[in-house]
């Protein structure tokens, strides 16, 4: 992207440009795949450069490629973020950046409505590394937010768009609890992607992806990215992140001090991302590329689709309830036209009437429609999330998380629309 353009570039083009260098030796005009392990020093003094971070070369793929740099600035840029990276998996993305703010004795904060595998992360490994998250009720007010901050807590974390319910979060409100408090606001925002809504915008300090849904849409990557928006003060709250700003060896200026506002995401690659080497392979960067740059366009026809189908759903006697916020009877809808006015996402949930056993019929009729577990792809979805992602809880948990024994997520893709509802039609009916 040329750096003196006039003016700001539109989403549109950014989402093709951004970050994109044209290689110096061949003038490859789409980014190279990258696939090496390191990089060749010029001489001695030079190797030691690498490794100090003085040097415009790079020194390992662990932690930085160049396929990889493109989209981590790329995302970052659509996002509004100051710095990005690219990982192995959404579920990477969140223990990185977790792993970046909390330790051992620490405490988060988390709305209750969260993708099931976070929750499992949350309540599994990170719990096990001696990080306890405490979830707050989506309708709990601004005081008892307050109540269940501790001096050991160290980010709210939550989603913008949680699946398999839509319930569209404040997130400017949250933001205001979380700054309030003095931590930052941690946001999934992988269900709207930046290009139906860019959290950083609504207060979000840090924003993380799973690149393997919508951003790369075609399904055939597993990836992750954090964004860091670089506005968070975290020399103003030195007490809860020293490892931000205090020395990290005598001698050795701290993050905040070397990095300023892109201090978060520098100790995150830097330092958890070479650490734990959750690094993404650049074959798999170079197709998350090519799905970015048609985005706006999925996004256009997927939110389309989706509201097309809800609005055909709720009028079917076999569905008992439809989670749409597109629909204006949604208890969500006036939260989402604030936060989402080019459409609420292609996630469209039923609840059947006739329970697991309608469920299991409507399921095994799809002819077009996959059953399989993902979603965010060009191809439309189903399954039971009962029997599947949250099977491991028990039947109390899952009413409690509301997820009926009719429950059935569809992710709608860009297909004709009157072809995605021939098929549903068809199930219905079987
Ligand atoms: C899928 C998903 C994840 C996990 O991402 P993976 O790439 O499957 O590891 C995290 N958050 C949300 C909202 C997701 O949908």
């Amino acid at each position: 992207m040329p750096d003196d353009c006039p003016r700001p570039l539109d989403f549109e083009t950014r989402q093709i440009h951004a970050g994109a260098v044209v290689d110096a030796e061949t003038r490859a005009r789409v980014t190279p795949i990258y696939q090496t392990a390191g990089y060749v020093f010029d001489d001695f003094d030079d190797g030691e450069d690498r490794f100090a971070g003085r040097s415009r070369y790079r020194a390992y793929s662990r932690n930085d490629n160049p396929t990889n740099a493109v989209a981590g600035r790329r995302i970052a840029d659509l996002e509004g973020g100051v710095d990005g990276i690219v990982v192995s998996s959404g579920q990477a993305a969140i223990a990185a950046a977790i792993n970046a703010l909390a330790e051992a004795g620490d405490h988060i904060l988390a709305t209750r409505s969260l993708y099931e595998g976070t929750r499992e992360m949350f309540r599994g490994i990170l719990k096990r590394q001696g990080i306890a998250f405490e979830y707050v009720d989506d309708d709990a007010t601004d005081e008892e937010w307050a109540a269940r901050f501790r001096p050991n807590t160290k980010a709210v974390y939550t989603e913008t768009l949680p699946n398999p319910l839509n319930q569209v979060v404040d997130i400017e409100r949250l933001a205001g609890i979380a700054h309030a408090a003095g931590v930052p606001l941690v946001v999934d925002n992988t269900v709207p992607t930046p290009y139906l809504w860019r959290p950083i915008e609504d207060g979000a300090d840090i924003v993380v992806h799973s690149t393997s849904k919508w951003l790369s849409g075609h399904a055939s990557v597993i990836g992750g990215a954090v964004v860091d928006a670089g506005r968070f003060d975290w020399a103003a709250h030195a007490d809860r992140f020293p490892q931000l700003t205090e020395p990290p060896r005598p001698g050795v200026a701290s993050f905040v001090e070397r990095f300023g506002a892109g201090a978060y995401l520098a100790y995150l690659r830097s330092v958890i991302v070479l650490e734990y080497g959750p690094t993404v392979p650049a074959l798999s960067t170079f197709l998350l590329l090519h799905g970015i740059e048609t985005l706006s366009v999925r996004m256009d026809r997927h939110v389309a689709n989706a509201q097309a189908v809800a609005e055909w759903l709720a009028e079917r006697p076999e569905v008992a309830r439809v989670y749409y916020p597109g629909l204006p009877t949604d208890p969500h809808h006036t939260l989402a036209q604030k936060y989402l006015p080019l459409g609420p996402g292609s996630i469209v949930s039923i609840d059947l009437a006739g329970g697991q056993e309608a469920a299991r019929r409507f399921l095994d009729a799809l002819q077009l429609i996959s059953p399989m577990t993902h979603i965010g792809d060009v191809r439309t979805l189903a399954i039971h999330l009962g029997s599947t992602i949250h099977a491991k809880l028990t039947e109390e948990e899952r009413l409690d998380a509301g997820i009926t024994p009719g429950l059935v997520r569809l992710s709608i893709g860009i297909e004709s629309p009157r072809d995605i509802i021939e098929d549903l039609r068809q199930a219905l009916e079987a």
